[in-house]
């Protein structure tokens, strides 16, 4: 074959290549959300702020693992590592539809309890239950986070689920960088490498992350200069871990998941992503505009994409009320 001939081809397949990636890249980043009352004004502001200037405060389980992901606490309840006897006496915590205190701290302070009266997940379990549990990525997570690590914009994961893990879930997907903080239930093992206690004491649940500013003190003090916050998360309760956090401009974006009513998403964030696998989008958006992305492919996928207008949802838009 001429050489000519060959270099013809090489430049087919990679074009070639290119669009496969393109159209991959294109269906997963492809996601409908709704600007809220207050978004394109909050959103403008962010068009002078710098990364070096930048906080993101996120939840974990359903905002960067998809909304039908299972849940930190779903490992160990429903892994059948775990000893039978422990699995029935956690199952009716599990059994969303029944608990009668779901909607109280005592449900964190009762599983705890239990996982320190077993003595699981042993910590040398921990690997096995992420990898084999269904924690699925939320299209575009671990593309924002590796976009935050390269612009060493600090994160810090406030859940009311469990650190090791997080911390596990995140080192499988190389996304555990050194701008990543989490703050959550942390279990306390001895060295016979079952959990003895977890910390802190009272516990982070969906209804206490207000406490994130104090419990994770050293990492907002480390960041004091950073004045811009972007908070994620799918509770309405999850904006609570900016209470505190002395900003001086705030976005944030929910995660609507499979829940049908989004009245109170809409209150509460200023943009609402749709469907258990809606993307990032909004927030990658975000970031490529505080810092524009060198790669010119990427450019092209993002200018490609139909970006849903402003307040054609069937959600009624009302502002939030700021600080
Ligand atoms: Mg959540």
């Amino acid at each position: 074959m001429a050489d000519t001939d060959h270099a013809a081809l090489c430049v087919v397949g990679a074009v070639g290549a290119l669009l496969v990636l393109y159209a991959k890249n294109r269906e997963r980043w492809q996601t409908t959300w709704i600007a809220c009352e207050g978004w394109h004004r909050k959103r403008s502001k962010f068009s002078f702020v710098r990364a070096q200037n930048l906080l993101l405060i996120t939840d974990f389980d359903a905002t960067l693992t998809t909304g039908d992901s299972e849940q930190c606490h779903d490992l160990c309840g429903f892994s059948h590592v775990m000893p039978a006897d422990f699995r029935s006496k956690f199952a009716p915590l599990l059994d969303w539809a029944a608990n009668p205190d779901i909607d109280g701290v005592e449900w964190w302070d009762r599983a705890h309890s239990l996982m320190v009266q077993y003595g699981v997940p042993k910590r040398q379990l921990i690997p096995r239950l992420v990898r084999e549990g269904k924690m699925t990525p939320r299209p575009g997570a671990l593309e924002l986070l590796r976009r935050l690590q390269e612009l060493d914009i600090p994160v810090l994961i406030v859940s009311a689920g469990l650190s090791d893990v997080i911390e596990e879930w995140l080192r499988q997907h190389g996304a555990l960088s050194e701008n990543v903080t989490v703050c959550s239930n942390r279990l306390n093992y001895a060295a016979d490498m079952t959990p003895k206690s977890v910390s802190p004491e009272p516990p982070i649940t969906s209804f206490t992350k207000a406490y994130a500013y104090s419990s994770a003190s050293s990492f907002f003090e480390q960041h004091a200069t950073r004045k811009h916050l972007i908070v994620l998360g799918d509770s309405v309760t999850d904006v609570d871990a900016s209470k505190h956090v002395p900003y001086e401009d705030f976005l944030s974006v929910g995660f609507l998941n499979s829940r049908l009513d989004g009245i109170l998403h809409s209150q509460a964030f200023d943009a609402v992503v749709l469907g258990d696998h809606g993307s990032l989008l909004p927030v990658a958006d975000l970031i490529d505009e505080v810092a524009p992305p060198s790669s010119l492919f990427r450019v092209l996928s993002r200018r490609s994409l139909s970006i849903p207008s402003a307040n054609t949802s069937p959600l009624p838009s009302r502002a939030r009320t700021e600080p």
